[in-house]
């Protein structure tokens, strides 16, 4: 067992000097180099710690030997008891302040009389009788003029707040791996700005290869543990949720960053807004278990529109219209638009029963920081679907005919080919029909282009619904059109065929001005034979067809 009442030598010469404070989870370390008259003190502490640190000192060594003192930056439980200690120091000997020059900067404001030893004017080192002592600079974690000290001859690292942990339980030295980082966890993603800053200053602590990290808060790190504490704090987001402005409990913080850690990896891993908000309801619920529904709407941003959404809560049961989608997105957003002064795009809905005021909370909190992320990607949502609308009237346009909206040519042989293979595979019958319009040219003539483009399209108003939905009916060219029916036999088709060329002659054409016939070659595919040998047999069948009167439908 450690008696933490009295100084502890955690390596050859050095001394932990520190003092346990009650029931804070953010213990501050005081470390003490015995050197001789050129002993070195680190981050003597604050004026809570300071009456035991002061005697721990003096158990060390007597104050007279302090010839340097170590400030790794300037925050108050570091440097708290200076002004005071300084007091106690014998006059007739100097004494070093150690520092940066971005600590200097700040330090010089207390008026202290010890003058600076700028680390970084230095060459980053220090040498005292026979002890050098290393500088490591980390800059940003946390403060700008961060740094560490290295002592090479036990290879003690005092790493400032870099390794620190924050803990309700305090061990001075580290003993169990995963409880320990927990807490360096929590320190480390709160206080160090970015992941990219902490790798920087992980690298340079690496470099050094120590045998003991000693932190200024948390505990003391033998070798074993430096290095799976290092490769787990490298993959670590800092920088907790930007630290909320209204939300002071670190906590609740961890938390929320656990869920939009979550949750941004899916919003960047995935374009699947589905999955998303799959992702946002698991997340939410498991804050709040009653939730029982979650729904988000919105619209697509116009230019100028602040990007937004809102959150809405109701303790409502969820009603038969939300699932049924009545806030259905462009519906609501126009809603949002009307309702609300800001202009907004969109809504998460959800519905739970009985929030607590603390759930509420932390679901306004949660959605503070996932709106901008959720409003992106419903946005891309939203644009997507347009896009596949707009893919799919440019693949109708393309199989489509401009006058008449029936088939074009080339789907008809598309058409044709796959299902003659599929006619012979399968074994069933495919009857084709070229039906050509009787003496169009005259029609033309007589009344317009515009009344034969009136006609074509009657025509083929009438023929699309008089076959089946399975039926392929298609523009040929001018005035001719191909009706491919497949599971048709040739009798079948023709009796068919015959019907539409009665209802063609009984109805009257463009505003009743006009009698229209048709002649039509019906015929029926045989296994084996090719897609123009078919429709030949089609034509000659028409060619009958005129030849013998018009007017007429001739199956062979
Ligand atoms: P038949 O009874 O022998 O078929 O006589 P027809 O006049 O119908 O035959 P012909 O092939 O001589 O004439 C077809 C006409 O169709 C010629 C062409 O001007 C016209 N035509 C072709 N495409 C269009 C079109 O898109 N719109 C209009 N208005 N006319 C077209
Ligand atoms: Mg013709
Ligand atoms: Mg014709």
């Amino acid at each position: 067992m450690v008696d933490l009442n009295k100084p502890l030598e955690i390596a050859e010469d050095i001394f932990w000097v520190g003092y346990v404070v009650p029931n804070d989870p953010f213990q501050c370390h005081v470390y003490l180099i015995r050197n001789g008259d050129e002993s070195i003190l680190i981050d003597p502490g604050s004026m809570i710690t300071f009456p035991v640190v002061l005697e721990k000192i003096f158990q060390v060594t007597p104050l007279r030997n302090i010839k340097y003192i170590i400030f790794h930056h300037q925050d108050p439980d570091i440097v708290g008891c200076y002004a005071t200690l300084e007091q106690l120091f014998p006059r007739d000997r100097l004494r070093f302040v150690v520092t940066h020059w971005r600590t200097k900067t700040l330090l010089k404001h207390y008026m202290w009389k010890s003058p600076f030893y700028l680390v970084d004017k230095h060459d980053w080192k220090l040498k005292a009788g026979d002890r050098e002592l290393e500088f490591v600079f980390t800059p940003y974690a946390h403060f700008p003029g961060a740094f560490c000290t290295f002592d090479k001859k036990t290879k003690t690292l005092f790493s400032s707040d870099l390794f620190g942990a924050i803990s309700d339980k305090f061990f001075l030295f580290a003993t169990d791996d995963e409880e320990y980082y927990q807490g360096v966890e929590l320190f480390h993603k709160h206080y160090m700005p970015s992941r990219a800053i902490l790798n920087y200053a992980l690298d340079k602590v690496e470099s050094k290869n120590p045998e003991l990290i000693a932190p200024q808060h948390g505990s003391i790190i033998k070798k074993e543990m430096i290095k799976p504490i290092i490769s787990r704090l490298r993959t670590l987001e800092c920088g907790l949720y930007v630290l909320d402005s209204e939300e002071s409990d670190i906590f609740t913080l961890n938390r929320l960053d656990e869920l939009l850690k979550q949750l941004f990896r899916s919003v960047i891993s995935s374009s699947d807004f589905e999955l998303i908000s799959q992702e946002i309801f698991k997340s939410i619920k498991k804050e709040i278990p009653s939730l029982k529904e979650m729904v988000i709407t919105g619209g697509i941003k116009e230019r100028g529109d602040k990007l937004s959404f809102v959150l809405r809560v109701d303790d409502r049961k969820v009603t038969q219209e939300v699932i049924e989608g009545k806030f259905s997105a462009t519906n609501y957003a126009y809603k949002e638009r009307l309702d609300s002064e800001n202009l907004v795009n969109g809504a998460i809905y959800i519905f739970a029963d009985k929030l607590s005021g603390k759930q509420l909370h932390f679901l306004k909190l949660l959605f503070k920081h996932i709106k901008y992320a959720v409003a992106v990607s419903f946005e891309r949502r939203e644009r997507e679907a347009i896009l596949l609308k707009e893919k799919e009237e440019l693949e109708k346009r393309a199989i489509t005919d401009y006058l008449t909206g029936l088939f074009n040519r080339q789907y008809l042989f598309d058409y044709l080919k796959e299902t003659l293979k599929k006619a012979e595979e399968e074994g069933f019958p495919v009857a084709v029909a070229l039906i050509d319009i009787d003496f169009f040219k005259r029609i033309n003539d007589t009344y317009g282009h515009l009344t034969g483009d009136c006609v074509l399209k009657e025509l083929a108003k009438i023929l699309k619904g008089s076959f089946r939905e399975s039926d392929c009916v298609a523009r040929y060219g001018g005035e001719e059109f191909v009706v491919v029916m497949p599971h048709s036999n040739l009798e079948n088709a023709c009796k068919k065929m015959e019907r539409v060329r009665q209802k063609t002659e009984e109805t009257p054409f463009c505003e009743d001005k006009l009698k229209v016939t048709f002649s039509a070659g019906v015929t029926e595919f045989k296994p084996g034979e090719s897609i123009e040998s078919l429709l030949e047999r089609a034509d000659k069948n028409l060619y009958e067809a005129k030849k013998s009167g018009r007017n007429r439908v001739v199956c062979r």
